[in-house]
């Protein structure tokens, strides 16, 4: 008899289900397909002969501290590095309020573990980041969406969600946010925008998430002070991550928050991992100390601007005009709305892949999972500058078909 894993799993499991994107990936990872669905970094910016070397000289010269555990909260030196670092910014901390974590992934597992009951509303963009819901969703947390425009979430509708979900019992407690170039839409939330979402957090005691991986891949002017720099009530946690601006793969990360919390999150990561990786956190910290980070985020700047021109460029000559997409000034994501009276972006992607182009479609970003149905998140991070040139151009020729066998049908034929 084989054994029913259903009936051993744990009630709490319930609340982790797939995103509706993953059988997509399977598709989109065959090689000779052109993705704009991954939103990895590209690989071709890794800075392997550096790493290897900084590698080599830890573990012969720093071996005890980059090979042995490390307290639950992280190495002090980065730690304390990282506080300079958002002091610089305009934040007002120290290590003692800023804990390494897995990426900034584990940031959000973590908050979600600590702060969201199963049940309770949380706010989220509209639409959001598909592993953050993911998060909040498998701790039982409602994530509610806060539309957006392209300044960012909008205070008034946010208000009237905040009291709509009020009304029903549910008074929502986080909102999470990515505030530069967010994925999945590359939006940034504007000063003024984030000044009126504090606002709202203050009046209604809510705590903002703010998610920002993407704000030193800045191409164009610079982004506005973080939630975190403009707080004066400590009710903004902040996420950082050195998976877009050196590597991913060491899995380095760091949240920074009110104290209490920070003691409070740590006891969460105690029994999730002991530590997080003290080669990956010595790496980051000896890296970043000398300055490496800094001027491979000012190279990073100059090849992910290529990309993002190169792929802009190819949209706005390939692509019917009646396609909508945004200009992000920095981060890797492009959003594309379909017209209306186009099929669901979803129709269009299995069409797309049989001519060997991927991207994401939109329903998996929308708490609701019925927005979203003419939209679509193209990365240009990964492929090369020709891949994004080949890929856009088809989808192109295949958008026109779409919209030449549209006209068909209104006349009849
Ligand atoms: N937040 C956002 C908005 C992201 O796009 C990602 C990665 N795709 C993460 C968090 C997680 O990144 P990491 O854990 O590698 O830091």
């Amino acid at each position: 008899m084989t054994i029913e894993w259903q009936n051993f799993y744990a009630d709490r499991t319930r609340h982790m289900k797939g995103s509706q994107i993953r059988q997509y990936f399977a598709l989109t990872e065959r090689p000779e397909v052109i993705s704009f669905a991954g939103g990895f970094p590209g690989n071709e910016f890794f800075p392997s002969d550096d790493i290897s070397a900084a590698l080599a000289k830890l573990v012969k010269e720093e071996s005890k501290l980059a090979l042995q555990y490390t307290s639950t909260e992280g190495h002090f030196e980065l730690r304390n590095y990282l506080a300079g670092k958002m002091n610089s910014n305009g934040a007002s901390i120290n290590a003692d309020h800023v804990i390494i974590t897995d990426g900034s992934q584990q940031g959000i597992d973590l908050l979600s573990r600590v702060l969201i009951n199963s049940g309770e509303a949380v706010l989220v963009e509209e639409p959001a980041y598909i592993g953050g819901m993911g998060a909040i969703k498998s701790y039982g947390g409602v994530p509610v969406g806060i539309p957006m425009d392209s300044n960012g979430p909008i205070p008034a509708k946010m208000e009237v969600i905040i009291n709509d979900q009020i009304r029903k019992g549910n008074r929502p407690k986080v909102f999470y946010t990515v505030p530069n170039f967010q994925n999945p839409t590359g939006i940034t939330t504007s000063a003024e925008r984030r000044r009126a979402v504090l606002d709202l957090a203050y009046r209604y005691n809510i705590i903002i998430i703010e998610d920002d991986p993407y704000g030193e891949l800045c191409y164009e002017g610079s982004v506005p002070e973080s939630y975190m720099s403009i707080d004066k009530k400590e009710q903004v946690i902040y996420l950082g991550s050195y998976s877009k601006i050196l590597i991913p793969g060491i899995r380095i990360g760091w949240m920074a928050g009110p104290r209490q919390l920070i003691e409070k999150v740590s006891l969460a990561k105690q029994t999730t991992n002991l530590c997080s990786s003290s080669l990956g956190q010595q790496l980051a910290f000896r890296l970043s100390d000398e300055g490496y980070v800094d001027r491979h985020v000012e190279k990073l700047i100059g090849l992910y601007r290529n990309k993002r021109e190169i792929m802009l460029k190819a949209m706005k000559q390939y692509f019917p005009t009646d396609i909508e997409y945004s200009k992000p000034r920095g981060g890797f994501f492009v959003w594309v709305k379909f017209p209306a009276y186009y099929p669901p972006s979803k129709d269009i992607l299995e069409y797309a892949l049989q001519h060997n182009v991927a991207y994401v479609h939109g329903e998996g970003f929308y708490s609701n999972s019925i927005g979203g149905s003419h939209g679509a998140r193209f990365s240009f991070s990964q492929p090369t500058a020709e891949q994004i040139s080949i890929g856009i151009a088809t989808l192109g020729k295949i958008l026109h078909e779409v919209k030449a066998n549209l006209t068909l049908k209104a006349v009849g034929q």
